[in-house]
């Protein structure tokens, strides 16, 4: 039998649901913000996984997926504790800005303060309230600005035990990614909580397919954890898990055409792109030199020398999500191209 907890100054009984709401924030105005959150406490004892989306506000489909989360577990079934944090960054998706008021990104900002920056503030509630304390973490993140990224889950692969449940996720790719420092991620991992970081379709809007992913893909986290029963079937059956990537980027400016797509296999010699001059009078068309899979895209029609087009990873192991965590063998944060490096 579980016991009552206390999120947030409200206290959650065995089998309950209870929605809580902290301050967040202010707007000018002065009205409140919160950071509003489901807890759900099961009826017998388990780990608590916390669940997040939006930590960049115009990074809608994780918040979708929250929702179908919250239609379909039911705490009476549930061992152990779920938090679900539909929308972290309230006042970013108010505005359907990736960043805070103040230009801040709030996954740098971690692990705040109380008397820091608007992020600051909100990281450290983040840190308070939902990383502290909880055995595991999924972040729902989708590609950043004008481009689109094939469902995938980051995380140090060298944890071995996250790494199992970034396969039972079962989404097409894992990817080995580097801690950055200031991110959820990184400071979580800080405090011995994997985090396991969902990464999407694009800003904006909802992918159907990349939600129904990622709602199978976190049901099947919570049943690897023994948290719930009967899982969904894996979105894909043998992720590949990945070590290395890089971004492609354009050599010439021009019309865009793409001729790969987010999920493609690539090979030594296929064509990738082609720029063309507005007049038509450049022509040219870029080849893969690598074998690869496009992982990311670009979504803008016209480009720059030098702009990232295509993320493209090297070919990596493909494992089966497996069930039963005992026939297990071995084994985006963000996405700015600006930023991100593999290992
Ligand atoms: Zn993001």
């Amino acid at each position: 039998m579980n016991t009552a907890i206390t999120v947030a100054g409200v206290t959650v009984e065995p089998g309950e649901r209870r929605d809580v709401a902290p301050a967040a924030s202010e707007w000018y105005t002065g009205d409140r913000t919160t950071l509003p959150m489901a807890v759900l406490n099961g009826v017998e004892d388990g780990p608590r996984v916390f669940v997040t989306a939006a930590v960049h506000g115009d990074e809608l489909n994780g918040i979708a997926v929250c929702r179908q989360l919250l239609d379909t577990i039911d705490p009476e079934r549930l061992r152990g504790i779920l938090l679900v944090v539909p929308v972290v960054n309230v006042l970013g998706v108010q505005m359907g800005s990736r960043y805070l008021p103040d230009r801040r990104d709030l996954n740098r900002a971690f692990p705040g303060s109380h008397t820091g920056s608007i992020a600051a503030r909100i990281a450290r509630l983040v840190l308070d309230e939902i990383i502290t304390g909880s055995d595991v973490g999924i972040d729902l993140h989708t590609a950043a600005n004008h481009r689109f990224n094939i469902p995938q889950v980051r995380l140090d692969t060298s944890d071995e035990e996250a790494l199992g449940l970034a396969i039972a996720f079962g989404a097409p790719f894992v990817l080995d990614a580097r801690l950055r420092p200031g991110s959820l991620r990184a400071v979580a991992a800080d405090r011995d909580v994997p985090v396991l970081t969902f990464e999407g379709g694009g800003p904006h809007r909802f992918d159907d397919d990349v939600i129904d992913v990622a709602r199978r893909g976190v049901l099947r986290v919570l049943a690897r954890l023994d948290m719930i029963d009967d899982p969904p079937a894996p979105a894909h059956d043998a992720p590949m898990v990945l070590h290395e990537s890089r971004w492609l980027r354009a050599d010439r400016g021009g019309l865009l055409e793409l001729h790969v797509e987010p999920g493609e296999h690539i090979r030594p010699g296929q064509p990738l792109w082609t720029t063309v001059s507005p007049m038509g009078a450049e022509h040219n068309e870029h080849a893969a030199e690598d074998e690869g899979h496009v992982i990311g895209s670009t979504t803008l029609p016209l480009v720059h020398p030098g702009q990232a087009l295509l993320h493209v990873a090297l070919p990596g192991d493909r494992h089966p999500a497996e069930d039963d965590p005992t026939e297990e063998e071995d084994p985006g944060e963000d996405d700015d191209p600006e930023e991100w490096y593999s290992r």
